[in-house]
């Protein structure tokens, strides 16, 4: 049912994981402004100008109003039974002869109940293996080093609020103040109760500077740093394990190999300065560490997490209220859009693929025989590199939900010739992204306030999204569009619902014995307060601390394991490239680069003393070149950036992804490297200037395929 044509509705944010709650105005059917809440149990009333913004997308002239199918090379608009009768002959002959020859490509953005019924989709409906999303580019990397050692992934154990119990937090490759402001609340209560905070972070980040504290390592080492710290924390006598496990002894052992003129000399920051955190660390009593993109985007980037994990947990922090460990998930819905089903491996309610109980379980749910169910497949960048390839592994046909790889995925420049190679390509989007216009059909989706749902913020924190108004147009919410493509296959079973209402209760019910259990949610419960996972009775509490031993493990004991962190590239003049976020975009750009309010410039960061020795100026256009592409774009000089250290933001086509590996995985998670990439530098300008290329490579070590 539509919202009222004057109303208010009470909602969450499209964007990040933070997941703010505002009113979102609507006058005579259309939105009209949205206005922060006090009463939002996560940001208390604050918004950041993304938030403010939001509604710029909604209305905006290049929003997909009807199905578009590509003829003579065209995209031109077509019915909704023309669009089904194309989904008919792409995908009705290959699910009956080779089912894993169609992939799906889901996001951390969509909302619970969607990433629910896209892995029902693509396991019940098309039977294929191959499912997997972007969050692979994500928090992939902390969620596999989570699982393996805790036996469960809730990013944050803890409500935020606790964060002003710590009295040292480390902040590592996290910057907070441009990608989830209201969080820097938080950190503010820190600091008014004596806390201290430390950035770690190869750039001096608006974060790092409201610190007041920097350590700014090589990008790679964050790793060794960690060890380095743990074996300071051995030599003092500060091991006090949180609880019995594991691995703790290999561990321990392995970190003996990291005294602290190595891990300075490694990490390239000077000794006085990793002995003055170490110290810092050691006398605090709820030291909090809380890892972002930076520590985990690489193809060590579990083993990276699991380090920063061994040192929580060697020291008695792990579950200790304003202490220990967490990650900070970027993406909208990053949380619940990795427990419900997308990844290549999972079930609803983070089950397992593999596991023999949890198949019965959902194959039981969903009314079909477990060998019903496909075992795991590719997983996201595996799915894309198989995009068109003809032989054995190949996938011909590629649905995409919400998603645009050709900006985000690692290699971008090979992965859409992959993408032009299919034989299908269906993206539900609501607007034209690059991967959009690649494909052979497009279907008009809904965006935030145009459909009901849950997301669940990056503190496990589920909470509703309402709709307030009508997609536009023809467009279709996704659930009814993901059960319209079942049925035009001939695989309506299990997609009929008689309401978006119907979907959720399965939803929830899907979840129950799960270690993500939503079972006890309902609407009307989310109504009265947000809940944080696991909630599985209606009439019991939720979970606000999710890290307390015992662990969900075989034996309720964590693992711990020796993490493997490659030793840094040396070299005198190397020069690594790095990606990240810019304060007001949001991923690949869809949405925040039509977005007026947050107009932002795609450049390379570079510091002073680099462009120097480069011979080159700010605003001046260099071509930058690695093994996997070039890209060229102007400089801004920055002094707070290391020099042997390149940043360029991802939300823009044609420029960072361009340079990073599509083949790299980290062996854990399968992420790409995409925090550091061996780079040459040429000035595309003044030739007669600048008439050699200055070129500077790293060696295999550092970009091996694990
Ligand atoms: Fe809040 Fe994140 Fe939305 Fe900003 S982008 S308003 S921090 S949820």
């Amino acid at each position: 049912m539509n919202a009222a044509p004057s109303c208010t509705v009470r909602t969450t944010c499209p964007y990040c994981a933070v997941q703010c709650n505002f009113d979102l105005h609507v006058e005579q059917g259309l939105a009209v402004r949205v206005t922060p809440t006090k009463e939002c149990p996560v940001a208390h009333g604050t918004v950041c100008k993304k938030g403010l913004a939001a509604l710029s997308d909604l209305r905006h002239p290049d929003r997909l109003t009807t199905p578009l199918l590509r003829r003579d090379g065209q995209l031109v608009p077509v019915s909704w039974p023309e669009a089904m009768a194309y989904v008919r002959e792409a995908l009705a002959p290959l699910i009956s002869s080779a089912p894993q020859r169609v992939g799906v490509f889901g996001s951390g953005s969509l909302t619970n109940e969607k990433t629910y019924l896209l892995g029902k989709f693509a396991r019940v409906a098309l039977q294929t293996p191959n499912i997997d999303y972007n969050g692979r580019y994500c928090m992939a990397s902390a969620s596999a080093a989570l699982n393996r050692t805790l036996g469960i992934d809730r990013g944050l154990g803890f409500p935020l609020a606790d964060m002003t119990r710590s009295d040292l937090i480390l902040l590592v490759g996290a910057n907070i103040a441009e990608t989830l402001p209201p969080i820097m609340q938080y950190l503010k209560g820190t600091r008014e109760r004596g806390g201290a905070i430390y950035a770690i972070d190869p750039r001096a980040t608006t974060t790092a500077r409201v610190a007041g504290r920097h350590l700014a390592p090589r990008p790679g080492t964050d790793g060794i740093l960690a060890l380095g710290l743990l074996h300071l924390m051995k030599s003092w006598g500060k091991i006090r394990p949180t609880a019995p496990a594991h691995g703790l002894a290999d561990v321990l052992w392995h970190a003996d190999n990291y005294p602290p003129a190595r891990v300075a000399h490694e990490c390239g920051v000077p000794e006085a300065d990793l002995m003055t955190l170490a110290r810092a660390y050691a006398e605090a009593r709820t030291p909090l560490i809380l890892t972002g993109r930076g520590p985990e985007q690489h193809t060590h980037g579990t083993d990276t997490v699991q380090a920063w994990l061994n040192l929580a947990f060697l020291t008695g922090h792990v579950g200790k209220q304003g202490g220990g460990f967490g990650t900070l998930t970027g993406q909208g819905n990053g949380q619940g859009g990795r427990e419900h089903g997308q990844k290549n491996d999972q079930l609803p309610g983070a089950r397992s693929l593999r596991d023999p109980r949890h198949r019965e379980q959902m194959a039981a749910h969903w009314n079909v025989p477990e060998s019903h169910l496909p075992q795991p497949g590719y997983s996201a960048q595996e799915l894309l590199n198989a995009c068109g390839e003809s032989g054995e592994g190949g996938i011909d046909a590629l649905i995409v939900l919400g998603s645009n790889p050709v900006v985000s995925a690692a290699g971008a420049g090979q992965v859409t010739e992959r993408l032009k190679a299919l034989k299908h390509l269906i993206v539900i989007d609501f607007l034209p992204s690059e991967t959009a216009e690649l494909a052979t059909l497009v279907l008009p989706g809904s965006m935030w306030c145009e459909e009901e749902g849950t997301t669940t913020n990056l503190e496990g924190r589920v909470q509703r999204r309402r709709r307030a108004v009508s997609a536009p147009g023809t467009a279709r919410e996704d659930w009814q569009i993901l059960c319209d493509l079942a049925h035009a296959i001939g695989r309506p079973h299990g997609f009929t619902y008689s309401s978006f209402r119907d979907l959720q209760d399965e939803f929830f019910l899907a979840t129950r014995g799960g270690k993500a259990d939503y079972s006890g949610l309902s609407a009307e419960r989310l109504d009265r307060a947000s809940a944080q996972w696991p909630v599985p009775r209606a009439d019991g509490p939720d979970t606000p601390l999710a890290y307390a031993p015992t662990y969900p493990t075989a034996d309720g004991l964590a693992t711990l394991h020796v993490p493997r962190v490659p030793a840094p590239d040396l070299a005198p003049r190397a020069l690594h490239l790095t990606t990240g976020r810019l304060a007001g975009q949001y991923q690949s750009g869809t949405q925040t680069r039509r977005n007026p309010a947050l107009k932002a410039e795609n450049t390379v960061q570079m510091h002073p003393d680099t462009a120097l020795a480069y011979g080159l100026r700010a605003g001046q256009s260099v071509t930058l070149r690695t093994a996997h592409g070039q890209a060229t774009l102007p400089i801004t000089l920055t002094p707070g950036i290391r020099p042997d250290t390149l940043f360029i933001p991802f939300h823009w086509p044609d420029t960072a992804n361009l340079l990073t590996d599509p083949t790299a995985l980290d062996p854990h998670s399968r992420m790409p490297g995409f925090k550091i990439t061996p780079v040459t530098l040429l000035p595309a300008q003044d030739p007669a200037l600048h008439p050699a290329p200055v070129v500077a490579s790293g060696p295999a070590s550092l970009h091996a395929t694990p």
